[in-house]
Parts: C-alpha cells; sequence; structure tokens
C-alpha cells in the first residue's frame, strides 16, 4: 500500500523541479515502485484527475466547498479571506489552514483509500447527496496532514500545476514501457484515460507496475484506425506555446510554417460519423445540444467520418464577434438553447482535421492534415481561419499587424511539419499575441498577509473618468512587484493616505503603474462595469502623471477591440 503522504511529497518534488525530462524521470520512478493496483490511480491523481477520464458521476464537489471545509477543520473562519489572498493557488491555501490545526494528524492515508474516497464521494446521489457528500470529504481532510491536504485539494479542482501534464506522463510511461511515444499516444486516444494506457501498457502478470510488456497493442498496423462501431470518444485539443513576435517564430520552428488569425472564442472538437455530429468543448465535456448551429455546418457532410478542431465565435446581431464570455454563455446551455441562439448565434471556424475516414491523422504533417481540410471544409462550405505561408518576417509581421488592426487577438503559427499532439504544449504551434498594457492610477490598497505582512500590497487600480472627474476602478493585483518596490510602495502609498477603511488604505491617486493584463470582462462588481482579468504591474511610471493615465474610454476602448470586427468586413 503505497501512503498518500509520499505521492504528497513527490508533487511537491515536481512542483520544484523545471525541466521536463527531470519532472517526466521522477514520475516514472515513483510510479515503478507502485503495485499494479495502485499505479494507474497515481498517474490519475497526478494530471489532476479524481477520477477517470468517462466516470459516469462527477464528484460535483466546489473549490469553495473545499475551501469552507478546510477552514473550519483549521476553526480559522475569520482569517479565511486572509489566508486566501496570501496564498500563491488553492492548493497553498489549504495547506495553510490546515496548519492551523490544534492537532496535525499523522500521514496514514494510503492512495487506494484516497481513490476509494472520491468514488464514494462521486456515488452520493439524492435528496442531501451536497451535505452527505461534503461529510464524506471532510472525513478525508480531517484525516490529511497540511501537505496532502495542498495535493487532495489541487487533485479535487483539477489543477496540479507542477508540470506534470497529460502529455508528459503519457512521454513517462513511454520510456518506462519502453515503448515508441506515438503508440503510448495512440492508446491513451482510445482509452481516454492515463490510469486506463498505464494498465493497458502494462500487460498481463502482476510484477511491478510497468515492466517492459509482452503485449503489443494492435500489432496488425492498424494502429491508426479508430474503433468502426464505437462511440466516438474526444481527443485532447494540441495546445500552443506562447511567442513573442513573428521574427521569434522564424527563430522557434525550423522549417516553414503558416500563420493563422487567431480567433478569441472557445474552442470545439466536432466528430461526424455515422453516429451522427458530437461535439466536445476544450475541457472535454459535450455541448452538442447547446450548439444546434455548429451541428447544422456539419450536416452537409453526412455521414462523413471526420474530426474537426476550431473555435466558435459569438456574433451580434449585427454580425459582430462578441467578447469571450459571451461565447462561453451559449457552452453547456440545455435549456433555451434556441433562444440562446436567435440571440447570440455562433460562427464556427475550423482550422484542423484529425480524424477522415475513420482514421487518426494525429501524426500526419499538419500540412497534409490542413490539404484535407480546405478540400472538405470548402465542400461543405465550412469557414476556415484566414491563414497565409509567411515567405520571410516583413510578410508575417505585414500579417500580424494586419490581424491586429482587424481586431484579432492575435496569430498562430502552425510548423507544416509539425504532428498533432493532443493535450500538449507541443512546438509545433506557437500563439502570437499583441501584448495588452494599460496605464492605471493606485487609488487605493490592502494590507498584506503572509510573505507580504506590513506592506501594503493588493493595489486597486482605476482610469481617469475625464467626463465625470475623478478615477474609476477597473481592477486590482499584488503581483509584478518585488519585495523592495512593495517596501518603497508602501512609504509612498502610506504618505498619500487619505483614510483607512477595513484594511483598505485609500490614496490620492497620484502613482501611475502599467499594467498588463490577459482581458477585459464585464463586471457588475465595478463601477465601470469592467474588470481587468490577470493584471500585473509591469512598470511603475513615474514618467506620468495621474492626469495623463489612461482614461475609462482607453478601457472600453480595449474592451471593443477584443472583440472582432464584422468578419465579413473587406
Ligand atoms: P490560448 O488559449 O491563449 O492558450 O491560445 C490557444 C487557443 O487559441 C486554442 O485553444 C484555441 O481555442 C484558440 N485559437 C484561436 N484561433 C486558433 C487557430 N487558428 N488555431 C489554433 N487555435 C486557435
Amino acid at each position: 500500500m503505497a501512503s498518500f503522504n509520499d505521492f504528497a511529497n513527490l508533487c511537491l518534488a515536481l512542483s520544484q523541479t523545471q525541466s521536463r525530462l527531470q519532472i517526466a524521470a521522477l514520475a516514472a520512478e515513483f510510479l515503478n515502485r507502485l503495485d499494479r493496483a495502485e499505479a494507474p490511480t497515481a498517474a490519475r491523481f497526478m494530471v489532476g484527475k479524481a477520477l477517470p477520464q468517462g466516470a459516469e458521476k462527477p464528484l460535483n464537489v466546489s473549490g469553495r466547498a473545499i475551501w469552507k471545509l478546510a477552514a473550519e477543520i483549521a476553526g480559522a473562519e475569520d482569517q479565511a479571506e486572509e489566508i486566501f489572498a496570501a496564498a500563491t493557488d488553492f492548493g497553498e491555501a489549504i495547506e495553510m489552514a490546515l496548519k492551523l490545526r490544534a492537532e496535525i494528524p499523522e500521514p496514514t492515508l494510503t492512495i487506494a483509500e484516497v481513490e476509494r474516497k472520491f468514488a464514494e464521494i462521486a456515488a452520493i446521489e439524492g435528496r442531501n447527496s451536497r451535505r452527505l457528500k461534503l461529510g464524506a470529504l471532510r472525513d478525508l481532510l480531517l484525516r490529511a496532514t497540511p501537505l496532502e491536504g495542498k495535493f487532495l485539494a489541487k487533485i479535487l479542482i483539477g489543477e496540479m500545476r507542477h508540470g506534470m501534464s497529460e502529455g508528459l506522463m503519457l512521454e513517462a510511461l513511454a520510456t518506462m514501457a519502453a515503448r515508441p511515444i506515438a503508440e503510448v499516444r495512440r492508446i491513451n486516444m482510445v482509452e481516454g484515460d492515463v490510469g486506463r494506457t498505464l494498465v493497458r501498457l502494462a500487460g498481463p502478470g502482476d510484477g511491478p507496475s510497468l515492466a517492459p510488456a509482452a503485449e503489443t497493442v494492435r500489432s496488425d498496423g492498424g494502429d491508426r484506425a479508430l474503433p468502426a462501431g464505437e462511440a466516438p470518444r474526444p481527443l485532447k485539443p494540441m495546445l500552443a506555446q506562447p511567442a513573442a513576435n513573428v521574427a521569434d517564430a522564424f527563430r522557434i520552428l525550423s522549417g516553414p510554417f503558416a500563420l493563422e488569425h487567431k480567433l478569441d472564442g472557445a474552442r470545439v472538437q466536432i466528430h461526424s460519423g455515422p453516429f451522427g455530429i458530437r461535439i466536445w468543448s476544450r475541457r472535454l465535456n459535450e455541448i452538442t445540444s447547446s450548439l444546434p448551429e455548429v451541428v447544422e455546418a456539419i450536416e452537409p457532410l453526412e455521414k462523413r467520418r471526420a474530426i474537426f478542431d476550431g473555435e466558435v465565435i459569438a456574433i451580434d446581431p449585427g454580425g459582430r464577434p462578441l467578447a469571450f464570455q459571451d461565447v462561453m454563455r451559449r457552452f453547456g446551455r440545455v435549456r433555451e438553447v434556441e433562444r440562446m441562439r436567435a440571440e447570440r448565434p455562433v460562427r464556427l471556424f475550423v482550422f484542423d482535421l484529425i480524424g477522415l475516414d475513420g482514421n487518426l491523422l494525429i501524426d500526419e504533417p499538419y500540412e497534409r492534415r490542413y490539404a484535407a481540410l480546405a478540400e472538405l471544409a470548402d465542400s461543405a462550405g465550412l469557414e476556415r481561419a484566414g491563414r497565409i505561408i509567411p515567405e520571410s518576417i516583413a510578410d508575417g509581421t505585414r500579417f500580424f499587424a494586419r490581424a491586429i488592426a482587424d481586431g484579432f487577438e492575435g496569430v498562430m503559427a502552425k510548423a507544416l511539419a509539425s504532428p498533432y499532439t493532443p493535450g500538449a504544449r507541443a512546438r509545433g504551434w506557437l500563439k502570437i499575441k499583441q501584448a495588452r498594457t494599460l496605464d492605471l492610477t493606485i487609488v487605493a490598497a490592502e494590507w498584506g498577509y503572509g510573505r507580504r505582512h506590513g506592506w501594503l500590497s493588493n493595489y486597486h487600480l482605476a482610469a481617469r473618468d475625464p467626463r465625470r472627474g475623478g478615477f474609476v476602478e477597473v481592477g486590482k493585483t499584488f503581483k509584478g512587484l518585488t519585495d523592495e518596490d512593495f517596501r518603497e510602495m508602501t512609504d509612498r502609498l502610506l504618505a498619500l493616505k487619505i483614510e483607512e477603511r477595513r484594511g483598505v488604505v485609500v490614496v490620492r491617486p497620484e502613482i501611475v503603474v502599467e499594467v498588463a493584463y490577459s482581458d477585459i470582462q464585464r463586471s457588475p462588481q465595478y463601477d465601470g462595469g469592467m474588470a481587468l482579468r490577470f493584471a500585473r504591474i509591469v512598470g511603475i511610471r513615474a514618467d506620468k502623471s495621474a492626469d495623463e493615465a489612461d482614461t475609462i474610454d482607453a478601457v472600453a476602448a480595449a474592451f471593443d477591440r477584443q472583440a472582432l470586427k464584422p468578419l465579413d468586413a473587406p
């Protein structure tokens, strides 16, 4: 019986390791020490899956519920908010809370016990199920050490953040089983779950979990064929790595590549075949019934067996693309689909073809997959994302500049020779986005907790309101500054203090900071109705005074730019 404490310590080690190779080696070494009953579970937990993929009933416990339980167990409800704000992530917050208990339990949990408990929680149904689920989770957390609690929580919310992705796990399994990675990926694609893939690789017997096995998977050479007649299973979408600009893409990608418009919508994977048409989201939730217009777009292909990768964007009645969150409102919606469709129709753009006529195309170069895609899409009237094959940096940079001017989020650079690597952030795809920054004024700050104790650290950022005068808050952040900056900033802000209310120090708006952010969302909580997501301070603009900082109109314009211009505009 392997202890869950060992597992938690392994995860800690993974999170402190930079190199992919080393992460894979640590994981493999750990899995190899486990027996066959626990190794699949540990592999699954490691990639942040509490239950096997395709488990019938989900756990249905929210991060919020876990957090409340941990705070209650620790008797730390009063400090809950502060702890949460001071922690760098959810798992660390749980760990910090559990450390406050009067008595910390000895580690006694096993991996198998945790697995059973998760299954038990998932199986609870009916009246009182919420209370019963939380009761079972409480038992588990009561027995967990702070470190164990940290990783239990991370598994439960599916965010491990230790660099062990599913793609990397498959590489680790391939090395352990001495099988080619392409074969392991294919097995995983069919199994859809790293635990089951590990079992398939191990073959019969009861030796160590993954000694090279005798069994050969699909030795008939038909290993690219999708199982006929079987219900379609979605593949993990391929991911992209960031690149700074087009010149960078020329440097990173060794051979020729294409540039495609990066549409700011939501990823979809569409399977068509004798079973009909089915759609999955990026996180592999089935959303077929929420998007009837996408089903209709694929219908002309009739029963042709194909797997498309693409993006859907929402459009307003005037044909203008809307912000990302408007697309998300359509996803997973099961009621009033037709009304939503009328209000916020979506439009599908395809950019890859992962399967055709019952064969997986993942090992084919993108160039070939794209040629097949173009033919199929054009025959069915499907829209493709705009694309060029740049001949020079200047050529590509022009395409990028035009894409930004046209309101796209950026461009994707895709190596013509690259295979489709499900779930992996491989080198074949690069995303190039326009950096988004605004110069905002600090109007208030909050006292920090934990490591930032004694410093003013969470800054309220505001834009100027030129019409009504004054400033409008559009976000908060404590990210981006060094300890030295915090110290200095605290002194400067205290000198500007107007008043202090419940831990919030309101200051005269004089300090201007340059803030980077991922995007702007609509937010009823802010007076301006907009809030920056993932805001981070990238510089202190000592050269600017508050009346030179960006205005609320600039924020609104940046918000509007996120949504694309009408796609049919010349
Ligand atoms: P990001 O979400 O910023 O990591 O960027 C990757 C995402 O961009 C993908 O998951 C897709 O949802 C989206 N995307 C938009 N346009 C494209 C495109 N032409 N090719 C691939 N992905 C795209």
